[in-house]
C-alpha cells in the first residue's frame, strides 16, 4: 500500500544548480533526517549541493520497534537503520562522530574527533535524552535509561540472560519510571519477556506515573482500556509518584515513600541534549528547556541557514497552536517538508543568509508544516498484541499489533540497502511515506460493519481490512461519524490526520 509521492521541482531551483558549490551538513540521522538522506540523493539534489551527514552511531535504532525488540519479538538487526549504506547510495559523505559545538556565525561544525566542517546550511535532528536522569540523584547510576536506546537494549539483554541462567535467585521486582507511551510499552514488554522465564509468581512490575492518571489527554474510554490491558498483565500503576532519589535497590518518592526494586527502567519524558546549551551561548535561539526554536518551515527563528526537526526543536506556529509533542511520528512527518525547504533555501538566488529571524519571502518559497492533530497511537503489549487509539476509541488485539508491525516495517523498508532503487540523474525527490493511501482500496465497509470490525479483539481480524476502515474514516468525516455512532462514542471534533 506504500505509495511513492514525488515532489515537483521548481525550474528556478534546477537552474540555480549551475551556481557555486554549497554544503549542507545534516547533524544526526534521526527519524526526519533518514528521509532527507534518501530524498537528497545525488540524482535528485541540485548538482552544486554537497551533503555531509554526522552521527555518533552508524546504525540508530527505530524507537517504534524497541519495545517489541525488548519483548523478544524482533531481533536487534530488524530495528536498526544502517546509515552508511544509505548515505553511500545517496552520494552523501557520512562522518561517524559526535558534534560537540557549532560556531553558528562562522558556519563551522565542531566534532569530538576534532573535525571542523564548514557549511552553508545545517539541519539538526539529534533527538532528545531522558528527563531527570542527570538531576535526580542516583538515577543515572542505578537505573537503565531509555536513551541511548542501544544501551537500554544491551542492558535488558544482559539482565534477561542472567534470568535465563537462573543466576538471579530472588523474585524480580521491576520499577518503570515514567507513565508516558515509552514507559507503558516498556512495562508491558518486560512482563512479556521475563514472565515466561521466571514464572508469574516471581515477577512484579510497577509503573510510576508522575501525573494523576495515564494519558490525561485521551478519552475516558481509551484510558479505561489502557488500565484494563495493563491490569490484565499484572502491572501495578502508581499515580502522582515523583522520584526524589534512587539508591542501589530502592528509590524514594517526593512523598517520602520508599519502593524497593531489583531492576529500574528510567523512561521519563524528553529532555534536550547538552549540545543545545552551547548553541544558545553561540547565539542560536533556544527555548528555556533547551529546544531549538524553529518556525513552521523548520527554520531557526534566529538564523535562517539553520534548520532543525524532530524532538530537538520546538516549533513556533502562527496562531495559538502549540508545538507538536516529542514523538517519532512528528519527526517522521517532518522529513518530506524538510527535504523541500532545505533544497529551496539553498537554491534560492536571494538567499542572503542574513541573521535576524525569518523573513516574509519564506511565505512564498518555503513550505509550511501543519502538524496533524490526532494520529493513530499504537502501544505494543509485549505478547504479540497491541492497543491502539484513534478517533477517541480503543482498538485491541493481535490484529492491532499486526497493523503496527506493518507500519513500522514499511518505514524501515524505505531505508534498507536491498530496497534502494537505481538512481536516474534528474529524477524528482522521493518523499515516499510508509503509510500513504493507494488508489486500490476497496469501497468502504458499511459503517455498522466497520464499527463491529474495529471493536473485535479476536485473532481472526484481517488487519488490512481494519486499516482500510481507519483510512476511510480519516478521509471522510461523515463516514467517520457514522462508524463512531455505531461504536456508541460521542462524536469527536473534526481533527484530521493519520
Ligand atoms: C523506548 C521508546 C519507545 C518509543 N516509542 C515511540 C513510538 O512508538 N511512537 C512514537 O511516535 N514515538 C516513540 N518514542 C519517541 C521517539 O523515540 C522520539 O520522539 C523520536 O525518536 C524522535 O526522533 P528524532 O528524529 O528527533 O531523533 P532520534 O530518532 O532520537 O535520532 C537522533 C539521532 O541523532 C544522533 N545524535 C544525537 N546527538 C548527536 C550529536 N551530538 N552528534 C551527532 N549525532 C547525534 C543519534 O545518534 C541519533 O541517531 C519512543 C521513545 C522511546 C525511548
Amino acid at each position: 500500500m506504500t505509495m511513492v509521492s514525488k515532489s515537483t521541482v521548481d525550474p528556478s531551483i534546477s537552474n540555480s544548480s549551475k551556481e557555486t558549490k554549497k554544503t549542507l551538513v545534516l547533524i544526526g540521522g534521526g527519524h526526519a533526517h533518514v528521509q532527507v538522506i534518501k530524498g537528497l540523493n545525488h540524482a535528485s539534489r541540485p548538482q552544486n549541493l554537497d551533503v555531509i551527514l554526522i552521527d555518533l552511531t552508524d546504525h540508530p535504532c527505530y524507537s517504534g520497534m524497541v519495545p517489541s525488540l525488548l519483548s523478544g519479538i524482533y531481533s536487534p538487526e530488524e530495528t536498526l537503520i544502517e546509515l552508511q549504506p544509505l548515505a553511500s547510495w545517496s552520494g552523501i559523505q557520512f562522518i561517524r562522530d559526535r558534534v560537540i559545538d557549532i560556531d553558528i556565525d562562522n558556519k563551522i561544525v565542531i566534532t569530538a574527533g576534532k573535525q571542523r566542517i564548514s557549511f552553508d546550511a545545517i539541519s539538526i535532528d539529534i533527538g532528545s535524552t531522558s528527563r531527570g536522569l542527570i538531576d535526580i540523584p542516583g538515577a543515572k547510576k542505578f537505573c537503565l535509561p531509555t536513551r541511548p536506546i542501544s544501551e537500554l537494549v544491551r542492558r535488558v539483554e544482559l539482565a534477561t540472560i542472567a534470568l535465563e541462567e537462573n543466576s538471579y535467585k530472588r523474585p524480580v521486582n521491576v520499577i518503570v519510571v515514567g507513565g508516558g507511551a515509552a514507559g507503558i510499552e516498556l512495562s508491558m514488554s518486560i512482563v512479556g519477556r521475563w514472565k515466561p522465564i521466571v514464572g508469574e509468581e516471581n515477577i512484579k512490575v510497577t509503573l510510576l506515573n508522575s501525573y494523576d492518571g495515564l494519558f490525561p489527554d485521551e478519552t475516558p474510554v481509551n484510558r479505561e482500556a489502557l488500565i484494563h490491558r495493563m491490569d490484565e498483565r499484572g502491572i501495578c500503576i502508581v499515580n502522582n509518584a515523583k522520584v526524589d532519589r534512587v539508591d542501589q535497590n530502592s528509590l524514594k518518592l517526593e512523598s517520602g515513600e520508599s519502593i524497593e526494586f531489583t531492576h529500574c527502567l528510567w523512561a521519563t519524558g524528553a529532555r534536550s541534549h547538552t549540545l543545545s546549551s552551547s548553541l544558545q551561548t553561540n547565539g542560536l535561539a533556544v527555548s528555556k528547556a533547551g529546544w531549538i526554536k524553529v518556525n513552521e518551515y523548520f527554520q531557526s527563528i534566529s538564523h535562517e541557514y539553520v534548520f532543525a526537526a524532530g524532538d530537538c526543536c520546538t516549533m513556533e506556529i502562527p496562531g495559538s497552536r502549540s508545538s507538536p509533542p516529542k514523538a517519532g511520528v512528528y519527526a517522521v512527518r517532518a522529513g518530506p517538508i524538510l527535504i523541500e525547504n532545505l533544497t529551496r533555501f539553498l537554491s534560492s538566488s536571494n538567499n542572503d543568509h542574513k541573521i535576524g529571524g525569518a523573513v516574509d519571502k519564506n511565505a512564498s518559497f518555503l513550505k509550511a508544516y501543519v502538524p496533524q492533530g490526532d494520529f493513530l497511537k499504537l502501544l505494543a503489549c509485549g505478547d504479540g498484541k497491541a492497543l491502539g487509539f484513534r478517533f477517541g476509541i480503543p482498538i485491541y488485539g493481535r490484529w492491532v499489533f499486526q497493523l503496527k508491525n506493518a507500519i513500522d516495517r514499511s518505514f524501515m523498508d524505505l531505508f534498507k540497502e536491498g530496497n534502494l532503487p537505481e538512481l536516474i540523474e534528474g529524477q524528482p525527490y522521493d518523499t515516499s511515506q510508509y503509510d500513504a493511501s493507494g488508489d486500490d482500496r476497496p469501497l468502504p465497509l458499511p459503517s455498522i460493519d466497520a464499527a463491529i470490525l474495529l471493536q473485535r479483539t479476536d485473532d481472526d481480524v484481517d488487519f488490512r481490512q481494519a486499516w482500510n476502515v481507519l483510512k476511510d474514516m480519516a478521509e471522510n468525516d461523515n463516514y467517520r461519524d457514522k462508524v463512531l455512532h455505531h461504536v456508541g462514542i460521542p462524536l469527536m471534533d473534526k481533527t484530521k490526520g493519520q
